[in-house]
Order: structure tokens, then C-alpha cells, then sequence
């Protein structure tokens, strides 16, 4: 792509660039041109649900310099892209994820695989592949003659392992490190709301020698002041989403909703929802984020019911 500089110097360079045998820097870089010409030829068509006309199109014949450049690139990225799906579908192991319809879109760099710790690499890239030794997979490589699942007697492969085996579902395994969090979170929570400001209603009214009831313009910083959530009312109900503690309020089970815990107060009408999520370290900020999302309607709900709703735990 030197030929579109302004520079002659660079302009008349031409290297050799080298790459593996099966795939050549000239030969893609001219491919991506022609596609980008016929996508030109064909025009603009409408690939999303905005109205006619409203994206707009960069075209191969108008754009110059880095634009082209970056035209090049892209086009490159997107036909390696295609070609690793059509590979990937008609593999039957290896492909199985290009039918993953819910699953979360993870995209990782170079950066993060870099840091990853070996094992874990290895887990993610061999659970994505299907090529972890479970049983159904022990089986077709001749290791093992039997496939089912000691746990329910079902087939055992990598899916039901690691999300559908009745059995560790009720057993609790897959909640397991989620509800201990949680179990410590309530039990702290629960010891927190005994110790609680109450409003002081006896509280003292400074007067001003001319007779006027406070000092204008001025805040006084007093004990009694709100601290904390729970301050203002000693009434707190708390209720976790765990089977050794008190079940939610019945303003809650009327919703669809399932939060992990519920602080609630019959008095002052409050109501503070709780949702825990403990993802692996690194990905605290993208499991935020997606919890944020989730708890958007909640939020809706419980207004609805005229109550006061916070609160989010990582
Ligand atoms: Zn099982």
C-alpha cells in the first residue's frame, strides 16, 4: 500500500514482504481491492433496521491515503473472518460453537492471553473446542469404554459437565462459590442493621441572640447526621436468596424477580435489593457492566411498587 503515498521516495520502495507459504501479503491486499470495487459496483445495500439512506458508505474510487489504507485492512479482517466461520461449520467437534446462539461475546488480545495463567488458557481454549476428557470424549478417542455421568447416569460430555447435569445442579455445585459469598455478604449485612443511627428527635435548636432559630448559611456537622444506607429506621428484614435463610418479602415473589438479598423496612417503605455477581478477577468491570444492565428492570419494578430500590455488589 506504499504506491498511495505522496512521498516518491516511498512511493518507488517496494519490499518483499515475508509471510508462512499458505498465505501471501500481495495476494490478499489485492483481493480485499477487488472486493472493495465490486462492493462499489453492487452499491449500497441495507444490512441494518435504520431507515434508507441514513448510514453512509465509504467508497474505493473517493477515498485517498489512509482512508484506502484502512479500507484495505478492514476488508482483509472481515474475508479471514468469514473463512474461519466457513472452516468452523464444517467441522463437526471444533465448529460446535458457531451454534452457541446465547452465548456472551467475549473477545480477547493478545495482552490478556498473554497474562492468562496457562491452565486457564488451556481450559478455555479446549473447553471451546470440545477437547476436554470427558467421558463422551474419552470414549471416541478409545480411552474409555463408557460415556454416562456418574453423577445422573446421562451422557457426560463437556456441556454437561459444566452446565447440565441435574444431579450437580441440585447438589448446588454450579452456585457453590457464589452462594458462599453470599452467605458471608447477608451474615454482615444482618449484623450491620443492628447497629443503625436513629434520627435523633430530640435534637437541639441553636438560637441566635436576635431570636432567629439557626445560623443562616451555615451546616453543622453532628453525629446524628445519615452514615450509612441503613441509617433512619431500626426495622430492617433481611432476606437471602439461600435455602438456610428467611425467604423474600411478598411485595418481591409477586415480581419475577430473584434478587440474592432484599433489606426491607415496613415502617419507612424501603426496600434495598442486592445483586451479587462474582466473576473470575479480571473481568470484574465487564460483569458489571452486564449486571447493570440486567438490573435496569428491577429498578422499573420496584418503583412501580412506589418503593425505594438501590444497591449492586461485585
Ligand atoms: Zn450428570
Amino acid at each position: 500500500m506504499l504506491e498511495d503515498t505522496e512521498d516518491p521516495i516511498v512511493k518507488t520502495v517496494q519490499p518483499t514482504i515475508k509471510t508462512g507459504r499458505k498465505w501471501k501479503v500481495i495476494e490478499a491486499v489485492d483481493e480485499a481491492k477487488e472486493c472493495l470495487k465490486i462492493k462499489e459496483v453492487i452499491g449500497q445495500t441495507q444490512t441494518d433496521r435504520k431507515g434508507l439512506g441514513s448510514s453512509t458508505a465509504k467508497w474505493w474510487s473517493k477515498a485517498e491515503g489512509k482512508e484506502k489504507r484502512d479500507m484495505v485492512i478492514n476488508e482483509i479482517r472481515l474475508n479471514e473472518d468469514s473463512r474461519r466461520v466457513q472452516k468452523a461449520v464444517q467441522q463437526p467437534q471444533q465448529g460446535q460453537w458457531t451454534n452457541w446462539d446465547n452465548a456472551l461475546q467475549k473477545s480477547l488480545t493478545w495482552n490478556e492471553i498473554w497474562h492468562m495463567a496457562p491452565l486457564r488458557i488451556s481450559f478455555l481454549i479446549r473447553s471451546v473446542y470440545d477437547l476436554l476428557p470427558s467421558n463422551a470424549n474419552l470414549v471416541r478417542w478409545g480411552k474409555k469404554e463408557d460415556p454416562t455421568c456418574p453423577l445422573c447416569q446421562g451422557r457426560q460430555t463437556t456441556e454437561h459437565v459444566l452446565s447440565f447435569c441435574k444431579i450437580a445442579l441440585s447438589q448446588g455445585r454450579y452456585t457453590w462459590r457464589h452462594n458462599r459469598v453470599l452467605q458471608e455478604l447477608a451474615a454482615i449485612i444482618s449484623t450491620a442493621k443492628g447497629e443503625t443511627t436513629l434520627p435523633n428527635t430530640n435534637a437541639l435548636i441553636f438560637t441566635t441572640e436576635g431570636g432567629a432559630k439557626s445560623w443562616h448559611g451555615r451546616s453543622v456537622r453532628t453525629t446524628n447526621q445519615i452514615k450509612c444506607l441503613l441509617d433512619g429506621c431500626d426495622d430492617w428484614d433481611v432476606s437471602a436468596d439461600l435455602p438456610e435463610w428467611d425467604s423474600h418479602p411478598s411485595i418481591i415473589k409477586e415480581t419475577r424477580l430473584r434478587p440474592d438479598i432484599v433489606i426491607h423496612s415496613a415502617s419507612t417503605q424501603q426496600l434495598i435489593m442486592v445483586e451479587l455477581t462474582v466473576p473470575y478477577e479480571n473481568r470484574m468491570e465487564e460483569a458489571h457492566i452486564y449486571k447493570k444492565r440486567e438490573i435496569h428492570e428491577p429498578d422499573q419494578t420496584a418503583r412501580k411498587c412506589r418503593l425505594q430500590s438501590c444497591g449492586d455488589a461485585r
